[in-house]
């Protein structure tokens, strides 16, 4: 099985990147009959999601814009979690149809202060797309249209999620080893 090191810790290969692909490939043929007369904007976050986004959006063949949000989650201050915008929505979203497209949704902390927020703003639609989703660890009741890949409540590393900062550059994804 093929291994990585990155920082202290090992990890092994748990998603080959041609698999990752051929799912977004899946993902986008379903928004493109969706979304066929439609003019979405992708709202993108930040870090985690930019390999996501640029892989998918190029699978799209309808009229789009892709804007980008970095959020910051802080557990522990409420039961819902509180969320900081470090990079803003400069695009008016009032009546637009959004696609908002996530790396992975964990304990769903981000989402569950970040949606509110977009919703204030008064899109037309929210659609909320993942690339991974863990669902034993969600807390919230967060509404995930579309997900490529379920997992476990493993850590994991690779196509643009890190560990410390690090390995975002991995093409496959990692599964933390013990
Ligand atoms: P949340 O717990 O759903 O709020 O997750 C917030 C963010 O934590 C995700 O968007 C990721 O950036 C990061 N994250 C969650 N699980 C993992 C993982 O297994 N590997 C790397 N990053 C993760
Ligand atoms: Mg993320």
């Amino acid at each position: 099985m093929k291994k990585v090191k990155i920082l202290d810790k090992t990890f092994e290969l748990y998603i080959e990147e041609s698999e990752i692909l051929r799912r977004i490939t899946i993902l986008g043929n379903e928004l493109n009959e969706e979304f066929s007369d439609k003019s979405p904007l992708l709202i993108s976050v930040l870090n985690g999601a930019f390999m996501f986004t640029s892989d998918l959006m190029k699978t799209l063949n309808f009229p789009c814009e892709v804007s980008f949000v970095k959020l910051a989650s802080y557990d522990g201050i409420s039961s819902t979690g509180a969320v900081k915008t470090i990079l803003g929505l400069e695009l008016n979203i009032q009546n637009r149809d959004v696609i908002l497209i996530e790396d992975i949704i964990d304990t769903g902390n981000t989402l569950a202060a970040f949606i509110p927020i977009l919703k204030e703003k008064n899109p037309k639609s929210i659609k909320l797309i993942s690339l991974i989703s863990k669902p034993k660890a969600l807390k919230h009741p967060i509404h995930i249209d579309r997900t490529c890949f379920e997992i476990p409540n493993d850590f994991i590393v690779g196509y643009g999620l890190d560990y410390d900062g690090y390995g975002r550059n991995l093409r496959d994804i990692y599964v933390i080893t013990n």
